[in-house]
């Protein structure tokens, strides 16, 4: 973890709640990581917190079209997390399952299971949970929006759909027997199933700042954010640009 004094002084006097926001592949899991290593920040991944719903969901089951089952499933489920240096870990049932989820069949189980309510509502309390003595970065796709709309710092990462499929593609477990043209197949579908759902869509919070990662290392990105965070600290305001 990068604990350089500048970073640190910064974040410990100011302890702040910042979102990062966008579509899958556009490098928010790597620049969120990086921001609260350098913050000395938690780190909050709530796509992973969806893909474990979905993960227990296909282990028991359950048919999630059946309201009534959801919510049994939902009340009984024994999902927890174990902080790890720069992340956390994944308990279902006692049983780590955070590589199990990394999978392109949880992520489109994710996708679709994500719309229903109960399952947003659920999750909706766990992450506020996690949110509330601040000092965390959180990434998902309605954490400015939805879940911290109060949040102190908002971003919003995008990239090119081709630059966001290959780097799925370079991130998915060895063995599975996906293709790039398949991975980007099921990332536009989850794109259109994540920003047309009416429940807690994929969309830039209004006060989001705009991140085009297409042809910026996630080193540079995390520079840029950094630099945003200590002016916007420093003038107790926002700059008036959307875009960095
Ligand atoms: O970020 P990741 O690709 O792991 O997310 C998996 C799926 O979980 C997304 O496609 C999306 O449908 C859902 N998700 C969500 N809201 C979030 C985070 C993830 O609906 N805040």
């Amino acid at each position: 973890m990068n604990t350089d004094s500048t970073d640190n002084s910064l974040s410990m006097t100011n302890p702040l709640l910042i979102t990062i926001d966008g579509p899958a592949g556009a490098g928010k899991t790597t620049v969120s990581r990086l921001l609260a290593a350098r913050l000395g920040y938690r780190y909050l991944d709530s796509g992973a917190l969806y893909r474990s719903v979905a993960y227990s969901i296909i282990a028991d089951g359950i048919d999630f079209e059946d309201t009534e089952a959801l919510s049994t499933h939902l009340n009984r489920l024994d999902l927890s997390t174990r902080a790890e240096q720069n992340g956390f870990r994944l308990l279902w049932n006692k049983r780590d399952i955070t590589e199990l989820i990394r999978t392109p069949e949880i992520a489109m189980t994710a996708s679709v299971v994500s719309a229903r309510p109960a399952i947003r509502n659920f999750l909706l309390a766990v992450q506020r949970e996690m949110g509330k003595n601040k000092s965390l970065v959180c990434e998902g796709r309605d954490m400015g929006t939805v879940i911290f709309p109060d949040a102190d710092i908002k971003f919003y990462l995008d990239a090119d759909p081709r630059v966001r499929a290959s780097r799925r593609y370079k991130e998915i477990p060895q063995g599975t027997a996906a293709t790039l043209e398949d991975i980007s197949r099921d990332m536009l579908r989850r794109d259109k199933n994540d920003t047309q759902r009416p429940i807690a869509p994929l969309k830039a919070s209004e006060d989001a700042i705009l991140i085009d990662c297409t042809s910026i290392d996630s080193e540079n990105v995390v520079n840029q954010m950094m630099d945003f965070i200590a002016s916007t600290i420093q003038n107790g305001s926002r700059k008036l640009s959307r875009t960095i």
